[in-house]
């Protein structure tokens, strides 16, 4: 799970990383109460999911309240990169001297956390790299040992960072490291870290959760109901489905996560477009499965094709669901099923005499139906 920039910040807060005075508005009132507090010189920064707002457009200037709430007027309902800008970062101005790049990730190949640290901040990092390699200090951190600080003094070394700074620099990237360690993150990440007459300060934050550890602090959860865009996919989330939502309009649940690619690329293949990703997992409940197709069908999808694989997941409560789904829910499009493996037989019976269910016994059958139906 990737923060949203000023999530992300609030928590090097918290772990004592000095970043810009500020706050988050949701609309054109709340922008102009917030510049009012730093007298119109302000930097509005769009709250969305990608990188290089800067370049697109999403992070601007401004050096009255008026001329705050004109970029307002523009920066809200803003396109980037096809995330809508819903909430923005109101922040002072910042008097930057000079921008650093300063982050932790894992490198998987050396089993190692990485720490990076590098002279040209506020450039895409990518791209320093791939130009100016030599301007890239990296230092490699064995997790069991920990950040120590050898490893600091190496990466400080190489970074023909200014010396003076250096005190300050490690202070900053021992608190990143326990960001690191304490969210289980893949990537924290401050570009630029912005000199200033008042020191170093986040002018940018970023931080990317495993989603395996989120369930681990309760704050993450609060966190994603904000970050997910889609509400069908936060539902999803509460009843454990691995969703994801696509632009199609054929509807796909299968079991596996292997399943559900395979599934979509046969409906490719076949000439259609998949409505989403949708795998139910292991031992799938009927709930879990009634769940499931409601889900599909409020995206508005014109046939769903549940491809089941039965191992630990039995086909008979898969049917089951199904049933409880037709019996309660009003769909009115076709469902093709492809029951294959344990209690298939017993899943084949029960789905039998239901109208508006197609039963197949082969995936590409199936899929063709489905896409057929789509048309
Ligand atoms: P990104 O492009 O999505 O990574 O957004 P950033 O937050 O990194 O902003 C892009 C650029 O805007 C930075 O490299 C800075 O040069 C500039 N910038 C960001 N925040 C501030 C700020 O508070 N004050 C000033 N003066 N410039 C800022
Ligand atoms: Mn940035």
């Amino acid at each position: 799970m990737r923060l949203l920039e000023y999530q992300a910040k609030q928590i090097f807060k918290n772990y004592g990383i000095p970043i810009p005075k500020g706050e988050v508005a949701k609309s054109i009132e709340e922008v102009e109460k917030i510049a009012e507090k730093f007298n119109g010189k302000v930097v509005l920064k769009a709250q969305v999911l990608v990188g290089g707002r800067g370049k697109s457009g999403g992070v601007r200037k401004a050096t009255s309240v008026n001329e705050a709430k004109k970029i307002a007027t523009e920066l809200f309902g803003y396109n980037i990169k096809g995330h809508i800008v819903k909430k923005l970062l109101v922040e002072e101005m910042l008097e930057i001297k000079s921008e650093f790049y300063a982050g932790f990730t894992i490198d998987r190949s050396s089993k190692s956390i990485v720490a990076i640290l590098s002279t040209m901040g506020g450039m895409d990092v990518e791209e320093v790299a791939a130009k100016y390699p030599q301007k890239i200090a990296k230092q490699k951190i064995d997790p069991r040992w920990g950040l120590w600080d050898y490893n600091l003094r190496n990466l400080l070394k190489n970074s023909s960072s200014p010396k003076e700074l250096w005190s300050d620099l490690s202070d900053i990237l021992r608190k990143l490291y326990n960001i690191m360690i304490s969210y289980e993150a893949e990537l924290v990440e401050i570009n630029p870290l912005a000199l200033t007459p008042q020191g170093l300060v986040a002018a940018d934050a970023r931080l990317n959760i495993d989603d395996n550890a989120i369930f681990r602090k309760k704050e993450l959860f609060e966190m994603r109901e904000i970050t997910e865009e889609s509400e069908i996919e936060k539902e999803a989330i509460k009843f454990g489905l691995n969703y994801v939502q696509l632009k199609g309009n054929v509807g796909i649940i299968a079991n596996g996560a292997g399943m559900a690619m395979a599934t979509m690329d046969l409906i490719k293949i076949m000439g259609g477009e998949p409505a989403n990703f949708l795998d139910v997992g292991g031992g799938a409940s009927k709930e879990v499965v009634e769940k499931a197709i409601e889900i599909i069908t409020k995206s508005g999808v014109k046939s769903i094709f549940i491809n089941i694989f039965g191992g630990i997941t039995r086909c008979d409560e898969v049917a089951k669901g199904i049933v409880d789904a037709l019996n309660r829910q009003k769909i009115g499009i076709p469902i093709i099923v492809r029951l294959s493996g344990t209690n298939e037989e017993e899943g084949k019976n029960i789905l039998k005499k239901l109208k508006n269910i197609i039963v197949v016994n082969e995936m590409e059958e199936g899929a063709k139906i489905a896409v057929d139906l789509a048309r």
